[in-house]
């Protein structure tokens, strides 16, 4: 007997509820590179970059120039 339900439910396919570092925890490289297109704010906390303020924990807004070659 083996069980593996332990899941809460259903709502597991909802990825726009999902912050950037979630994603990132997840493994879910392609919904970053998605979501960060033309980052426009970089999250303080996690340093991810997103095209939208609403995708991370604490969006700053990103500077352009300055961070160019900060990810490589
Ligand atoms: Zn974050």
């Amino acid at each position: 007997m083996t069980q593996q339900n332990q899941k809460p439910s259903a709502g597991d396919d909802d990825l726009s509820q999902l912050h950037m570092c979630e994603l990132k925890a997840r493994g879910l490289i392609e919904e970053i590179d998605r979501r960060s297109t033309e980052p426009t704010v970089v999250c303080g906390k996690c340093n991810a970059r997103a095209n939208k303020p609403e995708h991370l924990h604490n969006p700053r807004p990103l500077k352009k120039k300055t961070i160019d070659s900060l990810w490589g």
